[in-house]
C-alpha cells in the first residue's frame, strides 16, 4: 500500500450556532489512498460538506491533525493552503457556482491565472478540457446561457485545468436532470481511471454505487466504510507543476487578470461605476481648474500691477485712498513736485492732473478724461506707443496744445481714418488740440476700459483747463539705487514737513503686489482646502461603493479561494478596480477642467488658464492615489473573508 494522500486523524469540528455548540464532525479518522473514488453519503446535516470543506483546506478542523500527501496542514498559512486548493485540488460545486460575468472559457482559467500560467497556454489548455468534455463550443457563452449540465461541464474543466490529482464534488449531480446527471458521472468515472482520486458527496445511493468505497457518516461520525469495487489504478496521475504565479512574470500576469476582472466588473455595472467616478470626476475637476484659475488670475493680476510700471510711487491728496473729498482737496500742489524734484534719491517727477471735458471732432462728439502728465509719465507708466510720437519737455514747458490719444479715442473717432488721427486737430472743450500719437491699448493697465483718454502736457491742462495748481496726483520714479520703502519714508517726511500735516497717500506699486499675492495666496489655500475636502468625500464614496461592491460578489470571492486565489490576489483585484475606477474618474475630470480652462480662454481675453505637465501628473496622481487609500480597507475585508463562510453565502 502506497502513502494515503488524505488522512484525518481524530478529525472534531465544532460550530457555534447561538449559545449551544454543534459538533459537525466528531473524532473523525480516514485515510484515502491516491487514485480512490470515494462516495460519502449520509443524510441532510450528517456532516458531509464539512468533511469535504476540511478536505478540500477551505475550512479547518477544531482539532485533529489532517495530512494531504504526509504534509500536516495545521502549519500551513492562508496562501500555502491556497497553493494547495490551487495544485492539488479541483473543486465540483452542486450549484456550479460559474462567475457569470465572465465566459465559459475564462471562468475554467481562473484556476491557471492564479497558479501563473501564461495566457496562451491558458487559452489552449481551456479549449481542450471544453472540448473533452463536449462543450468546446460554448467557451464564449455565458455561464445563463448554458444548461445546468453543460454549467457542470465547465465547472469540470475549471476543476481539472490545474492537474488536479483530487477531485471534490460536493453533490454535483444535485441540481440536474438524470441524464445531465449521468453524464457527469461519467465524466468523474473517466477522470478516475485516469488515476485521479476522486471524492464525491451524495444523498443518492445510486450515485454513490459508482464508487468503488462508500462511507456513511451520521452526526459527524463514520457508521460504515465499505468498498465495493476494486481498488484504484495503479498508476495515480503525475502531477503537473509550473511555476506556481510565483515570480516577475507570474505576478505581472495576475495583475493584468486583476485589471481586466475590473474593467468586467465594472461593465457589468457601468452606471454604478459612472456614479462611483462622479465624485472623482467632480472632485478633480474642480481641484484642477480652481488652482489653475487662482494661477491665471494671479498672474493677471501681477502682470497688470507690472504694467503699472515697476519702482515708482504715487502720491495722492487725500487722507486715505478712497477719501471722498480727495477731487476738492488742493493740497497737493506743483511746488511739491518740485521740491520732490530736487532730491537726488528721485530719478523723475511727473506731475499729473486731470478734468473731463467734451472732446469733438468734425461733429462727433463723446466725454473725455483729459489727463496732464509730464513727459515721463508714459514711460513710468509703461504705456506703448501704437503711432506717432509723444510730446517732450520743451512742449511741457511751453504749454503746448499737443495730444496723445488713447486707443478708445482713436477708434472712436479715426476708426476709418489713414492716419490714426496723427495731425488732426479736435477740440477738447473750446480748446483746439492737434494729436501727435497714439498710445496702444494695454491689457488690464492702460486705457483698459471703455473710457476715451486724451493726454496733454499738464500744463496745458492747468492752463488751459483746471486752472490753479493743485495736482490729481504725483508720480515719482525712484533712481534704481535705493529702495521704494526708503524712498517712500523720505517722501512721506518730505511732504509731511511741507504741509504740517499728513494729508496725503502714497501708493507704491510693491505694496499692491505683495497684497494681492498674499491674499490669492490666503484664497487658493481656502479653496485647495475644500477641494480637498472634495475629494475626501469622492473618496469615501468610493470606499461605500467598494464595500457594496465586495459584499455582493462574497460568492465569487469564495470561488476565487476555492480555486486557489491567494489573499494577495482578493486583495489586488479589488485594490485595482477602487484604482481603476478613481483614474477613470481622475481621467475625465482633468479632461474637463481643461475644457474649462479652453472655454475660459477663448471667453475672457487676457486671462491665461493652463494646465501644466506637472499639475496634470498630480491631478492624475491624487486620484489614483485616493483609489488606492479608499479602496484599501474594502479589498481587505474581501481578502480576509474566511473562504467557506464566503462561499456557503448565497
Ligand atoms: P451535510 O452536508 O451532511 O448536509 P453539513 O456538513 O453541512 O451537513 O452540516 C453538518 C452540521 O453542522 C449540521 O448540523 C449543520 O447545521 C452544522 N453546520 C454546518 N456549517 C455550520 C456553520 N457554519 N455554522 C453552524 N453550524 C453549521
Ligand atoms: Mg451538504
Amino acid at each position: 500500500m502506497t502513502d494515503p494522500i488524505i488522512d484525518l486523524q481524530n478529525i472534531r469540528r465544532e460550530f457555534a450556532a447561538g449559545d449551544t455548540i454543534v459538533v459537525a464532525l466528531d473524532d473523525l479518522s480516514l485515510s484515502i489512498q491516491p487514485g480512490e473514488m470515494v462516495a460519502i453519503i449520509g443524510q441532510s446535516g450528517s456532516g458531509k460538506s464539512t468533511l469535504l470543506n476540511i478536505l478540500g483546506c477551505l475550512d479547518r478542523p477544531t482539532s485533529g491533525a489532517y495530512r494531504v500527501a504526509g504534509k500536516n496542514v495545521s502549519e500551513l498559512d492562508a496562501d500555502a493552503l491556497a497553493a494547495l486548493r490551487r495544485e492539488h485540488f479541483g473543486f465540483i460545486f452542486q450549484r456550479y457556482n460559474l462567475l457569470g460575468d465572465l465566459t465559459a472559457a475564462a471562468n475554467v482559467e481562473i484556476p491557471a491565472v492564479y497558479a501563473g500560467l501564461n495566457a496562451r497556454e491558458r487559452r489552449t489548455r481551456a479549449n481542450a478540457l471544453l472540448e473533452r468534455l463536449g462543450v468546446g463550443t460554448r467557451g464564449g457563452h455565458r455561464p445563463n446561457q448554458l444548461s445546468g449540465g453543460q454549467q457542470q461541464r465547465v465547472s469540470i474543466a475549471r476543476a481539472l485545468i490545474n492537474g488536479a490529482e483530487v477531485i471534490l464534488a460536493d453533490e454535483p449531480t444535485g441540481a440536474l436532470d438524470r441524464r445531465s446527471g449521468e453524464e457527469v458521472l461519467k465524466i468523474l468515472k473517466e477522470l478516475h481511471r485516469e488515476g485521479r482520486t476522486i471524492i464525491i458527496v451524495t444523498h443518492d445511493a445510486d450515485v454513490a454505487a459508482r464508487a468503488e468505497r462508500i462511507i456513511e457518516l451520521r452526526d459527524g461520525k463514520i457508521v460504515s466504510d465499505r468498498r465495493t469495487g476494486t481498488a484504484g489504478v495503479s498508476e495515480p496521475v503525475a502531477r503537473t507543476a509550473w511555476d506556481s504565479g510565483a515570480g516577475w512574470t507570474g505576478a505581472l500576469g495576475r495583475l493584468r487578470e486583476a485589471s481586466r476582472m475590473a474593467l468586467v466588473a465594472m461593465a457589468a455595472h457601468r452606471l454604478r461605476a459612472f456614479l462611483t467616478m462622479l465624485g472623482i470626476i467632480i472632485g478633480i475637476a474642480a481641484v484642477s481648474s480652481v488652482v489653475a484659475l487662482g494661477n491665471a488670475s494671479q498672474r493677471k493680476v501681477l502682470s497688470d500691477i507690472s504694467s503699472l510700471g515697476t519702482n515708482t510711487i504715487e502720491v495722492f491728496p487725500g487722507k486715505d485712498f478712497g477719501d471722498a473729498r480727495a477731487g476738492k482737496i488742493k493740497t497737493l500742489v506743483l511746488d511739491d513736485a518740485r521740491a520732490l524734484d530736487r532730491q537726488g534719491f528721485i530719478a523723475g517727477v511727473t506731475p499729473t492732473v486731470s478734468t473731463s471735458t467734451t472732446v469733438r471732432y468734425r461733429g462727433n462728439e463723446s466725454n473725455v478724461l483729459v489727463n496732464g502728465v509730464g513727459e515721463s509719465y508714459f514711460q513710468v507708466k509703461g504705456a506703448k506707443l501704437a503711432k506717432g510720437r509723444l510730446f517732450d519737455a520743451d512742449a511741457v514747458r511751453n504749454i503746448e496744445r499737443q495730444a496723445v490719444i488713447d486707443d478708445n479715442t482713436r477708434k472712436t473717432f479715426f476708426a476709418d481714418d489713414q492716419t490714426s488721427g496723427i495731425g488732426r486737430v479736435i477740440w477738447l472743450g473750446k480748446v483746439p488740440c492737434r494729436i501727435v500719437g497714439v498710445i496702444a491699448q494695454q491689457q488690464g493697465g492702460f486705457g483698459s476700459n471703455q473710457n476715451l483718454s486724451v493726454y496733454l502736457p499738464y500744463t496745458t491742462v492747468q492752463a488751459q483747463f483746471t486752472g490753479g495748481r493743485a495736482l490729481r496726483s504725483i508720480l515719482l520714479r525712484i533712481s534704481d539705487e535705493i529702495s521704494t520703502n526708503l524712498a517712500q519714508d523720505a517722501v512721506t517726511t518730505l511732504l509731511t514737513q511741507r504741509h504740517n500735516t499728513r494729508d496725503f497717500v502714497i501708493l507704491n506699486t510693491d505694496d499692491i503686489r505683495r497684497t494681492i499675492t498674499s491674499t490669492t495666496q490666503t484664497l487658493a489655500f481656502l479653496v485647495a482646502a475644500i477641494a480637498v475636502i472634495s475629494l475626501v468625500v469622492g473618496g469615501i464614496g468610493v470606499m461605500n461603493i467598494m464595500l457594496v461592491s465586495v459584499s455582493e460578489r462574497i460568492s465569487e470571492i469564495g470561488v476565487r479561494m476555492a480555486v486557489g486565489a491567494r489573499r494577495s490576489d482578493i486583495l489586488q483585484q479589488f485594490l485595482v478596480e477602487a484604482t481603476l475606477i478613481s483614474s477613470i474618474g481622475g481621467i475625465a475630470g482633468i479632461l474637463i477642467a481643461v475644457l474649462l480652462g479652453v472655454a475660459i480662454n477663448v471667453a475672457v481675453p487676457g486671462f491665461e488658464v493652463s494646465y501644466s505637465p506637472f499639475s496634470i501628473g498630480a491631478a492624475f496622481l491624487t486620484s489614483t492615489g485616493i483609489g488606492i487609500a479608499f479602496g484599501f480597507f474594502p479589498a481587505r475585508r474581501a481578502a480576509f473573508l474566511d473562504p467557506v463562510v464566503a462561499l456557503s453565502r448565497d
